[in-house]
């Protein structure tokens, strides 16, 4: 192969998405999706746009659903940008904000889209090793400024795959030390328990906060997510977003995305006994033995003290349970990320493992 051919497929190397297996049956613990369906007002909203309104074109702006975004953070509609999926609004922020002469720093254990837009984009990026206890060190990351360069700041609030949440004094820290410094934080999870940097966005202009519809309003498949920051940082992303002409929402989901911003009861209540879920699985892993990391996400970290992370989720597998287990970086490769189910779908698990561990 040439040079140019191999620097090509580097640059392309692609993102590996979580199984979505075809089999029926199968408990489905693996890519943090909500167990519980979406809200009926949702379903109600999305059902009204199918007729024959469908023949035009959506609001290229996406207007209802800036302003019902804006109005739920209690913001204004220019703060606000709308995405299919929190993915494409990563994307674009990774190409309007995020590429610089210095390295972008994010931590080596983290979301592991960050590093494939990287090298698909050609930003040089420092990757931060977290700290022992798997949580991510702010003086890390200033002192790696300090020393080397950087960018830009991106890292996921709490973080994944651990689950750990910074608190708002330690991001607020941070943003003050680097007040001319774009800090993207990903709050995909922030729902489940982790204190929200979007109460730092009038103060700080440099940070964007990206939000996803997929996990705490169960509308993974739907496809919308959005990033909340100054008028400017959005204007950077509406620039890349109409250099490619895309749409950001077609009008089936727009409607559903309103409504579920809208239905606050239904968020509050489901994202409630996720939580009290986890806090049952996380205390039912520990009784078996697992290390769990303290989780503020809708999925646990946990290690069994004996047992191989692939070798158990292979086992849980033939027992047609299906979690996560991540082969790189090695540290972790004997964790198992387990995404919060239903009540049954826990007991499903915890049977199925104690079957593998022959308890
Ligand atoms: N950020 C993080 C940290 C995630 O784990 C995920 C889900 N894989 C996403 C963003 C993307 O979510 P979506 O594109 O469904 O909004």
């Amino acid at each position: 192969m040439s040079r140019y051919w191999s620097d090509v497929v580097h640059r392309l190397t692609p993102y590996v998405p979580g199984e979505q297996p075809r089999i029926e049956g199968l408990v489905k613990l693996n890519t943090n999706e909500c167990p519980y369906g979406p809200s009926e007002a949702v379903l109600a909203a999305m059902a009204a746009q199918t007729g024959e309104g469908l023949r035009l074109y959506p609001d290229p702006q996406s207007g209802a659903l800036r302003q019902a975004v804006a109005a739920h953070h209690g913001l204004r509609p220019e703060q606000v940008f709308v995405g299919n999926g929190s993915d494409e609004v990563l994307a674009h922020a990774f190409l309007g904000l995020l590429k610089h002469e210095a390295p972008l720093l994010h931590p080596d254990i983290s979301y592991s889209f960050y590093p494939v837009y990287a090298r698909l984009y050609g930003i040089a990026t420092r990757e931060l090793p977290l700290a022992e206890d798997f949580g991510i060190r702010i003086d890390d990351f200033l002192a790696a400024r300090r020393d080397g360069g950087a960018g830009a700041i991106i890292f996921p609030n709490p973080n994944a795959p651990t689950g750990m949440a910074l608190p708002l004094s330690e991001l607020r820290r941070l943003l003050d030390a680097c007040p001319d410094l774009p800090v993207v934080i990903d709050e995909a999870y922030v729902d489940f328990g982790a204190e929200s940097a979007v109460a730092l966005i009038d103060a700080c202009p440099q940070l964007l906060v990206v939000r996803t519809l997929s996990k705490s309003r169960a509308l993974a498949g739907l496809r919308v997510g959005y990033a909340l920051g100054h008028p400017d940082l959005v204007e950077a992303l509406n620039r890349v977003k109409d250099s490619f002409n895309s749409y950001p929402l077609d009008r089936v989901a727009s409607a559903g995305a309103v409504a579920a911003m809208q239905d606050e009861a239904w968020f509050q209540a489901t994202r409630a006994r996720i939580i009290a879920t986890r806090e049952r699985l996380a205390a039912a892993l520990a009784a078996r033995g697992f290390q769990v990391l303290p989780s503020a996400a809708n999925f646990v970290f946990a290690r069994h003290p004996a047992q191989a992370g692939a070798a158990l989720a292979a086992a849980l597998r033939e027992q047609k349970v299906l979690v996560r287990q991540f082969a790189r970086p090695a540290r972790i490769a004997d964790f198992l990320r387990i995404s919060v189910g239903t009540e049954a779908q826990t007991d499903t698990l915890l049977q199925a493992l104690d079957r593998v561990l022959g308890r």
